[in-house]
């Protein structure tokens, strides 16, 4: 029998119960036992009691929610970290000790909260202290692989973070989950994964940039449902406690298992169901939410509202599926567009295809462009932006947010080079009033930095050629556009006497 170190051990004493973990961890993970086995067991039906499977889809929707909204915040906490904070360095920098400290310290807050995020480390090989903490750049690349490609918004999904047991496992799923129970079982695992692995991330930046911890709630669970589930690797039975741990201490852990809880649970806060909307119902009981009457009358089933308004508006969004029914995982799975998100959903920049993963620098520039559509790109200077316009619905923006989509798509680095040459042209035939400081070689640093590509500067430099080489001077970005068009375009300018010319 596994006995799971207890989440109110985690702030007693984090050493020794950071070592149980990774005692557990590498006895499921790093055994030569396939950790399929381990899996297996926790997608069993009794995971969910009688009325588990009910409650568990029914609180999906918020949990998949609220995954979602954690892992924006951890993105637009870490690209301030990257970008004017020199994260990077400065975690190389530190040292194991140092980086240690903060990793534990924030392992140890978020499992203190809640009892499923402390259970959760089961099923997160990531989060073990020995290998983020020797090596800065595993934890600087688990950051990325959390990170959203786009913080302009709340995504209807979480961007999953891929570990290859676990995506074998997942893969070779299918057809043996033939259960609603067995569905969400998986499901809820791979939610939880997520969420603790954003949170840990959040807490660790913010302890090492010695910023307050962030604000963090707990959804509170209806009566009915709190304490349903054991985990299926230890089933609290204080029979087999005492067989595996004497009485004395068996009680103890037991005494330690209630009173963690019972103080969490006096930490939650009940929230509004709305996904616009983020009231929670104030703890000191001045104000009561009032339920959706037909799901509780039917399905005892704790829906809240804050306002008739939300009330209204969340029927219109998701709830009027679902209001009184039976739940099944197939409708509870189906994506719910974030109503914050839905604004801009057209002019959006795409997420990225093909496996192209977005460095920090240009996750920060999608995110800005997402948040302002009017404007084509940011220049930086000293921490200072300049939004360049081409005019809105011109030919020129048409053609130039064509190139840009393909390149914050899919990286390709010929749109990098035809990008970053024209903006160096522009400002090239700029006044130095006008172009506000911004230089050429500024232009190509930056687009460098935002797409990895340390050699567009030699790129840039051969698309100066090639324009050399056409008689009507037209920018290799222009090469499409027609003569007459092009004459037209640069009537009355100095178009003909700009060139690039890089340091
Ligand atoms: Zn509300
Ligand atoms: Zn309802």
């Amino acid at each position: 029998m596994v006995i799971l170190p207890l989440a109110l051990d985690a702030l007693r004493d984090p050493e020794k119960w950071d070592k149980e973990w990774d005692t557990i961890i590498e006895r499921q993970f790093l055994s030569s036992q396939a950790p399929d086995f381990c899996f297996e067991s926790m997608l069993t039906e009794h995971q969910y009691g009688p009325a588990g499977v009910d409650q568990a889809l029914a609180s999906y929707q918020g949990q998949l929610a609220s995954t979602c909204a954690v892992q924006r915040n951890l993105t637009e906490d870490a690209l301030g970290y990257f970008i004017s904070r020199n994260l990077e360095a400065k975690w190389m920098r530190a040292g194991g000790d140092v980086r240690g400290e903060h990793i534990l310290r924030g392992m140890a807050t978020v499992c203190n909260k809640a009892r499923n995020l402390n259970q959760a480390r089961c099923y997160t090989p990531e989060l073990r202290l020995a290998r983020l903490r020797l090596d800065g750049k595993v934890f600087l690349d688990l950051l990325k692989s959390a990170m959203l490609d786009d913080a302009s918004f709340i995504p209807a999904t979480p961007k999953y973070i891929s570990h290859r047991h676990w995506d074998r496992f997942e893969a070779a799923q299918g057809p043996r989950n033939d259960t609603d129970a067995k569905k969400m079982a998986l499901a809820e695992v791979l939610l939880l994964r997520t969420k603790l692995i954003c949170h840990v991330l959040q807490f660790t930046l913010r302890s090492f940039f010695g910023l307050e911890l962030p604000e963090f709630c707990v959804v509170k669970e209806h009566k009915s449902i709190q304490g349903r589930k054991t985990h299926p690797l230890a089933p609290l039975h204080e029979a087999n406690l005492e067989a595996a741990l004497g009485p004395e201490a068996a009680r103890a852990y037991m005494k330690g298992d209630k009173q963690g809880a019972k103080a969490r649970i006096s930490q939650r806060v009940a929230h509004c169901s709305y996904l616009g909307c983020h009231n929670s119902e104030p703890t000191d009981g001045s104000v009561k939410f009032s339920r959706c009457k037909q799901c509780f009358d039917l399905m005892q089933r704790q829906v809240l509202y804050c306002s008739g308004k939300c009330q209204k508006a969340d029927w219109k969004l998701r709830h009027k599926a679902v209001c009184g029914k039976p739940m099944d995982f197939d409708a509870v799975s189906v994506p719910v567009v974030h109503p914050t998100s839905v604004r801009d959903a057209d002019t959006r920049i795409g997420l990225p295809t093909n496996g192209f993963r977005r460095p920090p620098g240009l996750v920060l520039q999608v995110t800005q462009l997402n948040k302002s559509p009017t404007v084509d790109y940011y220049l930086y200077r000293d921490g200072n932006e300049q939004a360049l316009d081409f005019g809105q619905g011109t030919y020129e923006q048409d053609l130039f947010r064509a190139h840009r989509e393909e390149a914050m798509t899919s990286g390709n680095r010929g749109c990098v080079a035809l990008m970053a040459h024209y903006m160096c042209w522009m400002i090239a035939g700029e006044t130095p009033e006008r172009a506000q400081g911004i230089t050429q070689n500024m232009i190509v640093a930056q687009l460098a930095r935002e797409y990895d590509f340390p050699s567009l500067r030699g790129e840039v430099l051969r698309m100066q050629e090639i324009q050399n080489r056409d008689p009507l001077r037209r920018p290799p970005l222009h090469r499409d556009t027609s003569p007459y068009r092009w004459r037209r375009a640069i009537e009355g300018t100095n178009a003909f006497e700009r060139v690039v010319t890089l340091d």
